[in-house]
């Protein structure tokens, strides 16, 4: 059994640190905060056992000509992040169409479709079903076009991946959901997504199993890790500690730890924003307001607005514009009541330029393992690519073929 160091204690490296503790090995978990804090804490919430296929780059030219003048929701971007992700993102757009997409896509499927299996257990032994909901969620459409057009996207998908889902027409929505103030076209359920009404409690959680467990989690930061010996350390509050291993789990912060060990990877991040308010009138699961690309979701700190993709250096000042946006059309469909918080909360997705996570072997030093790049639907493939992550430190056969995922696939 090795002793191994797992850098980042969002929903990916915890999971795979509790995976790897419970495989025998000697885990550390280090983050300079508590785990689930950042991204993992300010998400939506949920298990998207419905996303078999990862966001596509926005086609059309009225799609381009509105992000290019911010008259688009869904996306913000500041021009000062073109020097170092113009590459990035334009590959991604590449990779968005034919032939490229449809791989990329089936190999995203694969780790997908074992989320909330992945999770159950997880969730089960941290006493965590009262977070829990197993109702899935709506994509909802104001326009009868919209409407019309997904239905069908959303007919294909779920025959193809053995999916449920439900049309349902505005006037029946209407009665179901008496707390929607005003018509629209229809809505599309997916039952089988879960909903997380405190996520970065449900990190928190396994993060008490893993020291239940016989790990050990500390406070360090991650960019003192050095090669020591024939293996790898890291300074933290306790002081230096060492391991064979080492797992890089940094989520959007991961790129500046390995550009200091010589990796150049097309990786970028689209930030996103979140605010609670307290609303009188509960909603019954989240909405997705597809055209108008936000997301409303009941959790315990109220019902949460969270934002469309903002292209920016991970550190610009927040520019939350989509927010104020996606607030006011919030408020058309749903008595929102007033924010909880003064400011917004902001972070960002950790994106990779061929819609895949990065999972496996450093391609150039011994015992550094890669664990990011999980873009939209992190916290809900935490528990899969932490396992698989485990099964390949261990000698194990992996449980999902991780080829499309390696790092070897950017040089
Ligand atoms: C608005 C929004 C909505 C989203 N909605 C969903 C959703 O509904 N479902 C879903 O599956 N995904 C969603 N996502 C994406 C998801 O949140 C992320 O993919 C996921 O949280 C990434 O997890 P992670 O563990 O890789 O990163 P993080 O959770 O960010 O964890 C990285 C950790 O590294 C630590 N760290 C960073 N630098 C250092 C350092 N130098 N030293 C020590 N520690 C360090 C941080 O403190 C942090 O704890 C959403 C994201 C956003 C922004």
């Amino acid at each position: 059994m090795s002793q191994i160091l797992v850098l980042g204690a969002g929903m990916v490296g915890t999971s795979t640190a509790l995976h790897l503790v419970r495989r025998g090995h000697e885990v550390i978990l280090i983050d300079r905060r508590a785990p689930g804090h950042e991204t993992s804490y300010g998400n939506a919430g949920m298990i998207q056992r419905e996303a078999m296929e990862p966001y596509p780059f926005p086609e059309g030219l009225g799609f381009m000509l509105r992000a290019a003048f911010k008259a688009e929701n869904a996306v913000n971007y500041h021009p000062s992040v073109l020097p170092s992700a113009a590459a990035a993102i334009c590959q991604y757009r590449r990779n968005s169409r034919p032939p490229h997409y449809a791989p990329l896509a089936e190999a995203y499927g694969k780790l997908i479709e074992h989320c909330t299996d992945e999770h159950a257990p997880l969730i089960a032994q941290a006493n965590a079903e009262e977070l829990i909901s197993r109702d899935g969620y709506y994509h909802l459409y104001r326009s009868r076009e919209t409407f019309r057009k997904e239905s069908e996207t959303a007919r294909r998908l779920a025959q193809e991946k053995g999916l449920k889902h439900h049309e349902i027409d505005g006037a029946t929505l209407a009665e179901t959901e008496p707390n929607l103030r005003r018509g629209v076209a229809g809505a599309i359920h997916w039952p089988d997504t879960w909903v997380v009404s405190n996520p970065g409690d449900l990190v928190t959680r396994y993060a008490r199993l893993f020291e239940e467990a016989g790990g050990r989690l500390l406070v360090g930061d991650a960019t003192t890790l050095k090669a020591e010996g024939a293996g790898w350390s890291v300074q933290t509050e306790d002081g230096r500690v060492q391991g064979e291993h080492a797992v890089v789990a940094l989520g959007p912060w991961s790129d500046a730890l390995l550009r200091s060990l010589g990796y150049r990877y097309p990786l970028f991040v689209k930030r996103g924003y979140h605010r609670h308010y307290r609303s009188p009138a509960p909603l019954s699961r989240p909405f997705m307001d597809s055209d108008r690309s936000y997301v409303v979701i009941p959790m315990q700190q109220g019902v949460r607005i969270t934002t469309g993709a903002e292209l920016a250096p991970i550190n610009a000042p927040s520019t939350p514009i989509q927010l104020y946006r996606s607030e006011r059309y919030a408020r058309e469909l749903f008595d929102l009541g007033e924010p909880v918080e003064t400011e917004p909360w902001r972070g960002a997705r950790p994106c990779t330029s061929d819609l895949l996570p990065v999972i496996g072997p450093a391609p150039r030093h011994q015992g550094l393992w890669f664990n990011f790049g999980h873009a939209h639907q992190g916290f809900t493939l935490g528990p899969v690519t932490g396992r698989m992550m485990a099964e390949m430190i261990s000698g194990e056969a992996p449980f999902i073929d991780p080829t499309p995922y390696r790092a070897e696939r950017f040089g």
